[in-house]
């Protein structure tokens, strides 16, 4: 705002003004506000990260104002600043038509003319039209680019505010009161100074009239068949830029032509042009021609446009006096569609098309990639133009600890409730329970939405169920337009949805043959291009030339995650898939015009090539590894090597054996082993297992000795919470950093089904020491990646991507104590890593429970759930 009159100061500075008066008692309350990250740089291709605008809250004796967003904090205090001037303005003096008239006759002013104000350009640009136009402004720009004015407006006549004919018509009331100064032209709905600005006034400020310039926009064609149509636009200096946007519409000049407010991000200059209805100048009202409603242009805007629309990011600042523009590409406009969808929205905030969809749930903070649950949802709303969505956290304070639940309410403009989530779910930590209930609703709104094109009989059951309560009635117009403008996207979710990762037919894997592969949690580098391709034709959609991802954690299509495991490092693979929806195609990026064709046609499908670059271990690896020598890993595996001589075990189960790396190490000490089973639900770590334990057995002669006594290794696929009577009974059971990997209640259906059913003799459980985090933590946050948003204060991060929980000494204590006693078993608790006693504790924390009992001859021992994928037997016997 200091871009203002420098004539006007005092005018111009409304916070000094509130100073004044208030002093201390004016409290301003800055807040960030996240801003939809891509509509911000149209064309830029990496969205912008983290907060970058500001809305500020003025706190005065007798009311609290709120400004508009702004991309400075000191921008957003003026504009509380001012709107609060504007509510103090002594009131009864003036009723609001009398200060609209004042407002009008200022910007009829010679003061105004010379202003930095965005509306005072269009006066400036009104002086270059030709013949009988030269000097009018029309009445349509006005209310758009004056608050103050558009604010009188709705409070003479509150409908006025989605209503851009009675906001003007409004103003035309207020201009026939002004006839002295101004003109008012009927046919051309646009006013003039009657009389001519002095000469010191026009020199006052230069304007440039031979400045040659186009800009790009977008064609929205009312028909939603036809595809969104890029145009170059003639803005040059020396006419009026809304008579070049009227042209394009067929209009027969700027004052046919309406405005939408801003699109997207409200400090963007993005908005909607169109035809003023042909009833504009009559007095009929009836120009709800159904038939030519532009449903994309309405529902990105929120108005009801009929006919072609303009998509243009043009218009005066309050920084400079020249006009403002920049290019409008399809991708821009596809990028404000799918910033309407949730996820759209998420999708967006990751930078890649190879980026997964929407996770159906909010999982831990460190596995979540992109924009958060919450702000997806804010996003959501304030792209529907609905208000903030009302968190609230139920905080209940039972023993043992606090914990808290989060209601959402989503309302309509009018206030009538729309979405009502109630959730029974618990966190311990209030922002978990926001972000859960926020991914919730922002899931189900997902699925809702996808389903619009169904029957509506089938739809009318959908939500209302046990925690959720919506009533589309208050936002029907709204999902009515959806359903017509995302056509193409319902359609292509739908079979995406039915269709697994199967789908992809086939893909071929070159390069050097390559020892390194990624497995689940490791951090994998890759180069990678996304085409389209037809029959020999391909065309460029993204490009990048290092990616990196978790491999596992469901951060890319799971598709390339397929692919990307099946690879070497410095390996290539090509595979296509099934075309994602053309919006998520033209948002992504693209030649239009080529695109297009290529799409047109049956055939067309979407390429990826990419090599592996690098691989990194799993942060739990690496850390386990650098801190501790010998690593972690191998002290566990020395821990276990310990009970099973002591306890002269035969027969050992591994449970969640992974990719065997325990039962490899044994088989390295000299033992008293005959017989090992692991188990694993999955069937790639299985496998892996299987490769290297095949290796060492067949190949007898690196281990002569201590394999002797093994006479047969099992390899199971199934899972640890399901009893398999071939496990019923063992010396020893291991279960090593596996329980962390399941949700809480399933480790608890383990620890109950491994101590009533499997009954081991011992069984070793080891788990990570939440406590230990803060020192492994010290030591690599700063070679390590960090979210942004993650203050110094916060709570440690988990040391891998893929564990549910992380617990503390207590926790597993109370965990195991309780199963020991249930099942009367004995426990004790040690750990490695780090030293007994000594705070905080052992990096791994170690329970060893001892059966207490004899077990009863028989028992079920038909019960066979797990199916074998490897089964060795020695040949010695
Ligand atoms: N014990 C191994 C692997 C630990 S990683 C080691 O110490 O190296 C955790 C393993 O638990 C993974 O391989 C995962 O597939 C497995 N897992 C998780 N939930 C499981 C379940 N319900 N049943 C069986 N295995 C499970
Ligand atoms: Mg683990």
């Amino acid at each position: 705002m200091e871009g203002g009159a420098s004539s006007k100061k005092e005018i111009v500075n409304p916070k000094a003004i509130i100073h004044q008066r208030f002093g201390d008692k004016a409290r301003y309350n800055v807040e960030e506000v996240q801003d939809s990250p891509s509509n911000g740089c149209p064309g830029l291709a990496i969205p912008q990260k983290g907060p970058c605008s500001y809305r500020c809250s003025l706190q005065l004796p007798e009311f609290t104002v709120v400004s508009d967003v702004f991309k400075r904090k000191k921008d957003a205090m003026q504009s509380a600043a001012e709107k609060a001037l504007e509510q103090l303005s002594d009131p009864p003096v003036e009723d609001a038509s009398d200060q609209l008239v004042a407002r009008l006759s200022y910007l009829f002013s010679n003061e105004f003319y010379s202003t930095c104000h965005p509306l005072s350009g269009h006066f400036r640009a009104a002086l270059q039209r030709a013949g009988s136009l030269n000097g009018f402004v029309p009445i349509s720009v006005m209310p758009i680019y004056d608050s103050k004015l558009s604010n009188l407006c709705k409070s003479i006549k509150p409908e006025s505010e989605s209503k851009p004919l009675e906001e003007m018509s409004v103003i035309m009331d207020a201009a026939t009161r002004l006839s002295e100064t101004v003109l008012m032209s009927k046919e051309f709905i646009s006013l003039k100074r009657t009389s001519p600005y002095p000469p010191e006034v026009l020199q006052s400020i230069e304007v440039c009239c031979d400045q040659e310039t186009f800009v790009k926009v977008i064609r929205v064609p009312y028909t939603v068949e036809k595809v969104v149509e890029p145009l170059t636009l003639d803005v040059s200096s020396n006419k009026y830029y809304m008579d070049a946007i009227a042209r394009e519409l067929g209009a027969a000049d700027a004052s046919m032509v309406l405005l939408s407010r801003c699109i997207g991000k409200s400090s963007s200059e993005t908005r909607l042009y169109f035809n003023a209805p042909n009833s504009y100048q009559s007095d009929k009202e009836d120009f709800n021609d159904g038939s030519y409603l532009n449903a994309r242009a309405s529902y990105l805007s929120g108005l009801d446009i009929y006919g072609d629309a303009i998509l243009a990011t043009i218009g005066y600042t309050w920084k400079s006096s020249d006009l403002f523009h920049e290019d409008v590409s399809p991708r821009t406009y596809y990028r404000l569609l799918m910033n309407k969808v949730p996820t759209g929205i998420y999708k967006l905030s990751r930078e890649a098309v190879l980026a997964a969809e929407l996770p159906p749930k909010f999982g831990t903070r460190s596995n979540w990639r992109g924009l958060y649950p919450r702000d997806i949802l804010c996003t959501f709303c304030r792209q529907h133009r609905l208000p903030e969505p009302v968190f609230s956290l139920i905080i209940t304070s039972d023993v043992p600890e606090e914990t808290s639940r989060c209601e959402v309410k989503i309302s309509s403009k009018g206030q009538d409730l729309i979405l009502h989530y109630y959730p029974q779910q618990s966190f311990k930590k209030q922002s978990d329970a926001i972000q859960n209930a926020s991914s919730r609703v922002v899931s189900w709104l997902s699925n809702y939405l996808r389903k619009l094109n169904m029957p509506p009989e089938d739809l009318t059951s959908y939500g209302n169920g046990l925690d959720l309560d919506f009533y589309p009635e208050y936002i029907s117009k709204e999902l009515n337009l959806f359903s017509l403008v995302h056509k193409n996207l319902l359609a292509i979710n739908d079979t995406k949805q039915s269709s697994s990762v199967d789908a992809i037919c086939s893909y071929n894997i070159e390069g050097p043959v390559s020892e390194v592969f990624a497995s689940n949690g490791c951090l994998v580098c890759v180069s990678y291009s996304v085409f389209l391709v037809k029959e020999g034709e391909k065309e460029v959609l993204e490009k990048n030339d290092e990616f990196e991802f978790e491999l596992g954690s469901e951060a890319v299509i799971p598709e390339f995650e397929v692919v990307v495991s099946q690879m070497g490092v410095g390996q290539s693979a090509c595979f296509k898939v099934e075309l994602p929806s053309q919006d998520l195609i033209f948002a992504a990026n693209g030649d239009p015009a080529r695109v297009l064709s290529l799409l047109s046609s049956s055939g067309c499908s979407l390429e990826y090539s990419t090599t592996l670059l690098r691989v990194t271990e799993p942060l739990e690896d690496r850390m386990e590894k650098a801190f501790f020598s010998p690593s972690l890993s191998k002290q566990r595996v020395n821990y276990a090597v310990q009970h099973i001589k002591e306890s002269s075990a035969t027969f050992l189960v591994d449970f969640g054996c992974g990719s065997g790396s325990l039962l490899d190490s044994l088989l390295d000490y000299p033992t008293s082993l005959e017989k090992i089973i692991g188990v694993d639900i999955s069937v790639k770590a299985l496998a892996r297992a299987a490769k290297t334990l095949h290796s060492k057995l067949s190949n007898s002669s690196t281990n002569p000795v201590q394999t002797s006594g093994l006479n047969s290794a099992l390899l199971l696929d199934g899972s640890i919470t399901t009893f398999d009577s071939r496990l019923y009974d063992c010396d020893i059971g291991t279960c090593l950093e596996v329980i962390e990997h399941m949700y809480e209640d399933q480790a608890t259906i383990f620890g109950n089904v491994v101590l009533s059913s499997f009954c081991p003799k011992i069984l070793i459980v080891s788990t990570p020491n939440y406590e230990y985090n803060v020192i492994l933590q010290k030591s690599t946050t700063q070679n390590q990646e960090e979210d942004e948003d993650q203050s110094s204060t916060k709570p440690c991060k988990f040391r891998n991507f893929d564990h549910k929980f992380e617990w503390t000494r207590e926790q597993f204590q109370v965990w195991a104590s309780d199963l020991a006693k249930k099942h009367n078993y004995s426990v004790e608790f040690s750990g490695v890593g780090g030293t007994e006693g000594v705070e905080p504790g052992f990096a791994s924390q170690i329970a060893v429970f001892k059966r207490g009992f004899e077990l009863p001859t028989g028992g079920d021992l038909a019960a066979v759930s797990y199916d074998v994928v490897w089964d060795w037997r020695s040949t010695n016997m």
